[in-house]
């Protein structure tokens, strides 16, 4: 019986459905799942996978948590949703109330947007309204790090890398921004005023053209999982103010205390003029988005014709999305983050120590809740995902990057579990050969 429900999905889905990067019908490995509660996945035959992926960073507190789950219910049995436009409701205040709270000071003035990527695109446009309505229309490109990776929609798009964010595809019709080499590697190195120069030249030649200085601080997240020093966000960030660019902090995946702060911008004390979060906020219950920015910005917007910022999403602060997050929030309120995430760190970088010595491993590196393999060649992914999901363990490599990012309610044994396990199938994938 659960055999033909199995196959009869995947026929299907193999006929149907896209995945995220996938060819159509081509996918080597897909794995059912039937459910999913605390760090593990479950999957239709039975097998349960100690989850390394947390979703894709946003499953912070894992899955089928009892707290979101209520109040999910309770949600549901008022109202699943009412426009936003002319109508407000206690779910988005009362999510609204704890952001303002937790963010840096300053950050209070909220758009809830539908995902991480059009948090994006609403950021980028707010940016390039504020130029508007000070009169220099101008200033309506970006600067961008290289390796960095801001979303698929198509300005968000615009501002990832050129090279892994595939641009070559659409350089025919995607806007031309301002790309800066990314910041040295290593969250302790120090500041390399070479590199600054060199960041200062390109903004100095481009200023009048640029809005803003898009980056993912502290850890560059799918465009290559790299860790730079805080420092840098200082020196961008004051950059940015001697050159009048908006400096905009993409935190949509080390928000929440992914990194070890409740904010990656908080290693560094910055407070950027514009946030952008999502992933986590929900609990990674449902796609939600959210950019904060300051008085400033959201005063000078109502300031020209048209007098309003111009983006309005049908579901708009979603009162599921909002009273899921907000929950998310309490939950995380009560942790106590940094020694939580630091113990998350060492779990990772002790486990996978081994791995130093191995010949076929480039690099290890650990920022927080965020482990980090770097091969030396590209990846063998649906194989090594076949041998992983055969240890009982769910990760998703790409390029030479084998990383794990669990969610923060991962115990050390299973920690211990999910490292071992790892390191498992790397020496015995690279014994064989
Ligand atoms: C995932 C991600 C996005 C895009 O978010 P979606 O919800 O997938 O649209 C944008 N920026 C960063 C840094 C991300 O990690």
């Amino acid at each position: 019986m659960m055999e033909n429900k199995e196959k009869e999905l995947l026929d299907f889905d193999h006929n149907h459905l896209w995945h995220p990067y996938s060819a159509l019908g081509k996918e080597e490995n897909l794995f059912p799942v039937k459910s999913a509660k605390g760090v593990y996945l479950e999957l239709f035959n039975g097998d349960l996978l100690l989850d390394g992926m947390a979703s894709w960073w946003s499953v912070i507190h894992g899955y089928n948590h009892p707290i979101l789950n209520a109040a999910l219910k309770r949600q549901v049995d008022s109202m699943s949703h009412v426009m936003f436009g002319g109508l407000t409701h206690e779910p988005a205040v009362e999510l609204g109330r704890k952001l303002v709270e937790l963010l840096p000071d300053g950050l209070d003035k909220l758009f809830y947007a539908d995902s991480g990527s059009v948090a994006v695109e609403v950021a980028m446009k707010m940016a390039i309204q504020y130029w508007y309505c000070k009169g220099r229309p101008e200033k309506s490109r970006f600067a961008a790090l290289k390796k960095a990776y801001h979303g698929d929609t198509w300005h968000a798009m615009s501002v990832c890398d050129p090279v892994t964010g595939m641009h070559s595809i659409f350089s025919e019709t995607l806007p031309e921004q301002i790309f800066i080499p990314e910041p040295p590697m290593g969250f302790d190195v120090e500041i390399d005023s070479g590199y600054v120069d060199g960041v200062r030249q390109i903004i100095c030649e481009n200023h009048d053209s640029l809005a803003a200085f898009i980056v993912e601080p502290i850890v560059q997240g799918a465009g290559g999982m790299r860790v730079y020093n805080p420092a840098y966000l200082n020196i961008l960030q004051g950059l940015c103010k001697e050159y009048d660019l908006l400096f905009i902090c993409d935190e949509i995946a080390t928000g929440f205390g992914r990194t070890g702060k409740m904010f990656a911008v908080n290693h560094a004390g910055v407070v950027p003029d514009i946030i952008c979060l999502g992933k986590g906020l929900t609990g990674g219950y449902m796609t939600m988005g959210c950019v904060a920015t300051n008085e400033n910005i959201a005063t000078t917007l109502n300031e020209k014709d048209p007098g309003v910022f111009m983006h309005g999403p049908t579901f708009m602060a979603n009162p599921l999305a909002c009273a899921v997050s907000a929950a998310s929030l309490d939950i995380l309120s009560k942790y106590e983050i940094e020694p939580m995430i630091a113990e998350i760190q060492h779990g990772l970088s002790v486990g996978f120590s081994p791995l130093k010595i191995i010949t076929c491993v480039q690099d290890v590196r650990t920022m927080g809740a965020i482990g980090v393999i770097e091969m030396r060649d590209q990846v063998d992914i649906p194989e090594i995902q076949k041998r992983m999901v055969k240890e009982g363990i769910w990760l998703r490599p790409f390029g030479k990057l084998i990383y794990v990012m669990p969610a923060f309610i991962i115990s050390q044994d299973a920690l211990k579990f999910l490292t071992g396990k790892i390191v498992k199938v790397i020496c015995e994938f690279y014994h064989e050969k």
